[in-house]
């Protein structure tokens, strides 16, 4: 849900006016701008007042938590001026947040309730107190609550938190290869290589749990080093499995971000990598995507150009997907289009679609641009994007990603792309997600 980005509305009260009593339903906290309230617990009539808060402080806030009964009376004692914050609007912001910090605010704001409860009780009437003793899993309530699904998510993102530095030390990485289909001859023309982590308790995690974590950390370096190293090490290896010659020129594509372009040295460590594999810097392909181009285009420009003039290529990846601005085309020197599987799903049942792909395909031509479609899934589609004039493909009908060593009975089973992919792989390619 968008979050509502008019400004907020404030909420004046007079002295010793109410502002919310004990036992109304709650869905706003309130930030005092001015003034001054007193919390009363009790029965009208013979309040106890447990608490005075002023200005720049925040009253109210366990509704943020929940939509259950007020546990205190909140009275303005001078004139004063609240700012209501609404639980809908956390809640949505809180949706948008770090598993990590969803988990640990509701933990607290559980905590903060319970305390409530327990003062508004009488039970607890000092504030020296402090709140009573609960267990995170006493705070978040049983297997079926949502919170419980939270606390496993956020335990999950903590383990891999803790565990990504580790993973590159005790060789957890890997990196799979997915083949990339030259449509018109039907042959393997080259590779997506796609970073793996096989973790001791979780097993295997996806890369979308963990890159993202690198990129905010000192670990970027390391993520690129390693696929980078990686790749052109198993390069030979996969290579001889490729078509070459009659246009088709094998190449390798790896993933790197803007965070992973953007560390200093980073041309430097291509060119030693590349001179220490002794590959050809043309078979060595870039695939960035737009999303993580914008805030960056200054360093991200000067390194594809530094990268490209040592013969490196680059592909816009996620073609269609997110905000397909047609400026990177211009400003970048892209010679590969990779239209996303999202645009490739809806070819199917939607004409507009794929004309779309038609459209993009048409551009990529002009631009002098080859291209690529990902995710295809059945013949049927391989076969259409092949008319439309579609360069490359790559998807589960034709292979999923794949160990080095599982490639040579691949690629031996494989005789165009209308056989469906059957393994007879030394070692299982990744299971369907
Ligand atoms: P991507 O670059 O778009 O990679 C393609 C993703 O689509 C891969 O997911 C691949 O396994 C999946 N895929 C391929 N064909 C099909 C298909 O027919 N059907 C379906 N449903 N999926 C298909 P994966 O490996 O989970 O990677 C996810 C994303 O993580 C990648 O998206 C890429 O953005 C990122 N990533 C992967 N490896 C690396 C890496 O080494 N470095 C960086 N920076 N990012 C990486
Ligand atoms: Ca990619
Ligand atoms: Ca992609």
């Amino acid at each position: 849900m968008p979050v509502d980005p008019s400004p907020p509305q404030r909420r004046q009260f007079a002295a010793h006016e109410i502002v919310f009593r004990e036992g109304d339903i709650a869905d706003a906290a309130y930030v005092i701008e001015s003034g001054c309230v007193e919390i009363l617990v009790g029965s009208e009539g013979s309040w106890r007042r447990i608490a005075m808060l002023a200005e720049g402080t925040l009253v109210g806030e366990i509704a943020l938590l929940d939509g259950k009964p007020r546990t205190a009376t909140v009275r303005a004692l001078v004139p004063t001026s609240l700012v209501p914050i609404y639980r809908n609007q956390v809640e949505s912001l809180l949706a948008q947040a770090d598993p990590v910090l969803q988990y640990l605010m509701r933990v607290l704001l559980a905590r903060l309730r319970r305390s409530g409860d327990t003062i508004a009780a009488g039970a607890a009437a000092s504030p020296e107190a402090g709140p009573p003793a609960t267990t995170a899993s006493a705070a978040i309530g049983s297997d079926t609550d949502p919170l419980q699904r939270l606390h496993a998510s956020a335990m999950r993102a903590f383990t891999i938190a803790q565990g990504l530095a580790h993973a590159f030390d005790a060789d957890q990485l890997e990196l799979h290869y997915q083949p990339i289909i030259h449509l018109r001859s039907r042959r393997l023309a080259g590779y997506e290589a796609l970073i793996r982590w096989q973790h001791p308790s979780l097993g295997m995690v996806r890369p979308d749990e963990f890159v993202t974590l690198a990129e905010k950390t000192d670990l970027v370096h390391r993520l690129g080093d390693f696929v980078l190293n990686r790749a052109v090490r198993d390069w030979p290896a996969l290579r001889a499995f490729c078509a070459d010659g009659e246009g088709i020129r094998p190449f390798i594509s790896i993933n790197l971000s803007a965070p992973e372009l953007c560390q200093p040295g980073i041309v430097e460590q291509v060119r030693a990598r590349l001179a220490d594999g002794a590959m050809d810097p043309a078979e060595l392909r870039i695939e960035l995507t737009e999303t993580s181009i914008i805030g960056n285009t200054g360093v991200v420009t000067d390194v594809i150009q530094r990268l490209m003039s040592m013969g490196v290529s680059l592909a816009l990846d996620d073609f269609g997907k997110g905000y397909s601005g047609l400026d990177y085309l211009q400003s970048l020197p892209f010679s590969c289009l990779k239209i996303d599987k999202s645009f490739i799903d809806r070819m199917a049942v939607s004409e507009r679609s794929e004309q779309i792909i038609r459209t993009a395909l048409q551009l990529a031509g002009t631009l002098g641009m080859s291209s690529v479609a990902e995710g295809i899934e059945d013949a049927a589609t391989g076969e259409r994007l092949a008319e439309l004039g579609c360069v490359y493909a790559q998807g589960y009908h034709f292979a999923r990603p794949m160990p080095v060593t599982a490639i040579g009975a691949w690629a031996r089973g494989f005789s165009g792309y209308t056989r469906p992919v059957t393994s007879a792989n030394d070692r299982a390619p990744d299971r369907a997600p």
